[in-house]
Parts: C-alpha cells; structure tokens; sequence
C-alpha cells in the first residue's frame, strides 16, 4: 500500500440501503423483476429513488407484507406466494425474479432462500427465483448489486474457453465503447456480466479473465474466482489514468503487443486530456472531502486528485477491500487519509473544521451542508451517470465543476444584489 493513512470509524450511519441499486438493475436487465418483501418504507424508498410509482407497471415491485401476515410465518409465506403468482399472470415476460429482502424485523424472520426454492419447484420452465437481500442493515447502496450478481453466478454455466468478462453494470453505449477498444486490441470474446437479458448469462472458467468495472463486487468477485476465472488486479475505469491502465490489465492478460495498445489507446487519451483541461482549470486547488456512500470514493478521490488538481481532506468509505483497492491506493498521493466506516456526527464536525470547497456525500447530508454555505455533490449520481472509460473523463470532472460553478454564480449574485 502507498504512504495513504487507513483509519476505521463506527458510529451511527447516514447511507442509501442496498434496494436502491434495484434503480439501475432493472434497467440493466429488462426481463428481471424485483419484488421487494418489505415494508411501506421499502416501497416508498423504491418509488421516490426511481421516480416512478409502482402502478405504473415498472420492472420492479413491493410485497408488503400486512400486520396480518406477520402475525405467523406461514401466512407471510402464503402471502408471498399469493402475491408471485398474481405478478406472474399479469407479467408472464417476466424471466428472472430477485426476492429482496428488506430489514424489518419481521421480514429477516422470513427464509427467503427458502421461498425461492420453493417458488422455483411450482415455476420450473416458467420464471427463475433468486434472492438476496438490501436490507440497510447489512447493505450500503451499491452493496445491492454486489448481492444480485452473487445470486446469479450458481447460474452460469461453466467453460473454459479464453474470454475477457466485465462484470459490473455499465452504461450500455460506454460498455459498447470499451468492447469496441477490446476488440480492436484482438480480444475476440467479450462478455459481460450482468448481462443485458437476465436469461443470456455469460459461462465462467479457469480461461475467464475478469475485469472488474465497478468496486463494490467483493461477494460476486470471490464467487467468479470459486469458480475458476482469474480477477485481473487494475485500477477501476474512472478517468484517464483510471481507465488506460484498466484496460492495458487487460491487454496484458491477453498478452497483447504493447505497441497496438500504446497507438489504439494514444488518440483517445489526446482527446480526453484536452477535454479535461477547462475543468482542471476549475477544480484544481479545490479541497474536497467524500463521504462514505458508494465504495467509489477511493477511485473518484484518485482521478479529482491526479488528473484535476483537487486537495483531498478525507476519503470515506463504506467498507474498504483492501485486496481489491490495492491499484487504486498506491496511486493516491501520500498521507491520504482514508476513513473506512462512518461516524456521522464526527464526520461533519470534521467537514466543518476544514471548510472543504466540495462534499462528495448522501442526499440526506447534502441540503444540511448547502445551507451552510459548503458546496455538495450527491454520490448517487454516480452510479446512475455514465462515467467510466477514457472518454467520459471531462464528464465526470463536470459533475463535480458543476456544483462549484452553481455556487460561484449564486455568491456573484448576491453581492450584487447587496
Ligand atoms: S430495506 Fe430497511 S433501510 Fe431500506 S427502505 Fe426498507 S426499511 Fe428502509
């Protein structure tokens, strides 16, 4: 590990549980439904996160469970499996179905392993049933991802053919970029995983070299590795540095000739730099501090620090695989300070002592902080915004000029009107 400081922090939390990630997996997986068991609470999170109500039909739904069902389990069950068969006859599409489970203590009394593997005896031919849970208890937001795929890796069905496998959910049109660069070094079999149609699953084996395209896979990544395939150690795709030596990981896996890399990679790089530099010109010298919510912090600190010139106070993070976030430390400056957990009330009173210029944290934190004069940016956005490769470095460095850019204009403003 570089000279970074690794410090751990408990304490009350202030994050998304792991039923937001459902926001972008069925979006990812069109012919999956997420059936929440949870509690109106989970429901409400669900709709307000993905900004569409329930009876709009939407590939995702809650099985809230009554005081009447939670009065024995065996109701709950019987509810439970009332409520599957009714989605399946309106939504006979549906293929692949996630059980989520919720942290009502009620709902953690309820197997829902058990529910799956009973539902998938009464619909074998008919509709796959997994389950998993993103309870907030257990899970930060991202962490919902990581529990899905873990479900489905049993599923895949083993090879040994030599392939490249992304695993993470990308943007499609970024993930059609990276594939397009992939193949233009001479890897012939690109996979991905979570594949775009649930049914279509990628195999796996002692010849899949994986690249990891998102860092909050701990579960799913010791599960492919269970299963033969070889986790190719790289920084994550975020930025130019980020992204170039990602994908020369893999190249070398596949032992690519480093020139073809070096004149394939080369033009994107020149054009992303020059993208980059009107946001360098806003950003550097910026202090900023991340709070721990979507395990991208480490990444986003890394690429905010080197390619745009910000001052890093703290990196937050929810948990912290040092494994897996090796490549991303050792390129972070020395004496970073990196908190693995969360003590809330101390975070902020260390947000207030530094005035950063930028928090990166939860929407939850995020309105307190603005009216207190301190510019935010929600981590959630980035999760939901299309910020991996090369070519996407100016616009993930805009996501964060932006706020600072809003604020600059709103103090001008009210100098003026003073
Ligand atoms: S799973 Fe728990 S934290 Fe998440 S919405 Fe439901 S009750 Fe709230």
């Amino acid at each position: 590990m570089s000279g970074s400081t690794l410090l751990k922090e408990t304490g009350p939390r202030e994050v998304f549980c792991g039923l937001t990630s459902i926001v972008w997996l069925h979006r990812r997986m069109p012919d999956a439904f997420f059936l929440v068991v949870g509690s109106r609470t989970c429901a409400h999170l669900i709709q307000s996160a993905a900004g569409v109500m329930i009876f709009a039909e939407p590939r995702f739904g809650t099985a809230i469970l009554e005081e009447r069902d939670l009065a024995g389990l065996a109701d709950a069950h019987e509810e439970l499996d009332r409520v599957v068969k009714n989605l399946l006859k309106r939504r006979p599409e549906i293929r692949t179905l996630f059980l989520v489970g919720s942290c009502p203590s009620e709902v953690i009394k309820i197997d829902l392993s058990r529910a799956a593997e009973r539902l998938n005896a009464q619909l074998k031919g008919q509709v796959t049933v997994l389950n998993y849970s993103g309870s907030g208890i257990e899970t930060t937001f991202t962490q919902g991802e990581d529990g899905a795929l873990k479900a489905l890796v049993p599923l895949l069905p083993s090879s040994q053919e030599e392939q490249l496998l992304l695993v993470g959910t990308l943007a499609n049109p970024v993930e059609d970029r990276l594939k397009t660069i992939f193949k233009r070094l001479g890897i012939q079999k690109i996979e991905s995983f979570p594949p775009r149609e649930s049914t279509k699953l990628p195999s796996i084996g002692r010849g899949t070299k994986v690249l990891l395209a998102q860092p909050y896979l701990t579960d799913t990544a010791r599960e492919l590795k269970d299963r033969g395939a070889d986790i190719l150690p790289a920084p994550f795709p975020l930025g130019i540095q980020g992204s170039k030596l990602w994908i020369e990981a893999a190249a070398k896996a596949f032992k690519v000739n480093p020139s073809l890399v070096d004149s394939t990679l080369e033009p994107l790089v020149l054009r992303a730099q020059k993208a980059l530099k009107p946001y360098f010109e806003q950003l550097s010298g910026k202090k900023l501090f991340l709070l721990p919510e979507s395990q991208l912090e480490i990444p986003l600190a890394r690429f905010l620090h080197n390619e745009c010139g910000m001052e890093l106070v703290e990196v937050g993070v929810p948990y912290l695989n040092r494994d897996m976030m090796r490549p991303e430390i050792e390129l972070l400056p020395e004496n970073t300070r990196i908190i693995e957990g969360q003590h809330v009330e101390k975070q902020l009173d260390r947000v207030r002592e530094h005035q950063p210029d930028l928090v990166v944290c939860g929407m939850g934190l995020a309105n307190p902080l603005e009216a207190e004069g301190i510019s935010t940016k929600w981590s959630i956005e980035m999760v939901f915004s299309p910020i991996h490769g090369i070519d996407q470095a100016s616009d993930l460095a805009e996501l964060f000029a932006r706020p600072l850019h809003r604020n600059n204009l709103l103090s001008r403003k009210t100098l003026e009107t003073v």
